[in-house]
C-alpha cells in the first residue's frame, strides 16, 4: 500500500468469518423502528417480499405472514412500498426489547 491509492488487493483478507454467517448475525438489533403489519390491509402483492433488502418478509402461499425480526433492520423499504398502508414503522421502544427477535412484526 503506498499513500491514499489502495487498489482491491490492498484490502485486508478477512471480512468474512465464516460461511453463510449472515443466518446468524441478527441484524434486528440495530433497528430503531420495526415494521408492523395490518393483515387486513394486505391485499397480498408481495410487493414488501420483493422489495425488502433483508428478506425478511415471511410468506406462505403467496401471502404475507409476518417480519422476522431477527434480521430486519427497520429500514422501512417494505412500507414505502406497500400500495395499501399495510405497514406501518412504529418506533421499537413501543415494544419490549427480547434480545431483538421480540414480537413479530403482525
Ligand atoms: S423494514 Fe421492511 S424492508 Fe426493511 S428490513 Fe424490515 S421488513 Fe425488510
Ligand atoms: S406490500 Fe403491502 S399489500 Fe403488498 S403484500 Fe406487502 S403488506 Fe401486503
Amino acid at each position: 500500500m503506498s499513500g491514499g491509492n489502495w487498489n482491491w488487493q490492498d484490502v485486508p483478507h478477512g471480512t468474512i468469518a465464516w460461511s453463510a454467517s449472515a443466518r446468524e448475525v441478527e441484524t434486528g438489533l440495530w433497528r430503531s423502528v420495526r415494521p408492523v403489519l395490518d393483515t387486513g390491509k394486505c391485499v397480498s402483492c408481495l410487493r414488501c417480499w420483493v422489495q425488502c433488502p433483508d428478506s425478511s418478509v415471511r410468506t406462505e402461499n403467496a401471502k404475507v405472514l409476518g417480519i422476522d425480526m431477527f434480521f430486519c433492520k427497520g429500514c422501512g423499504v417494505c412500507a414505502a412500498v406497500c400500495p395499501t398502508g399495510a405497514i406501518s414503522m412504529l418506533p421499537e421502544s413501543e415494544f419490549q426489547r427480547g434480545g431483538g427477535q421480540g414480537k413479530e412484526g403482525e
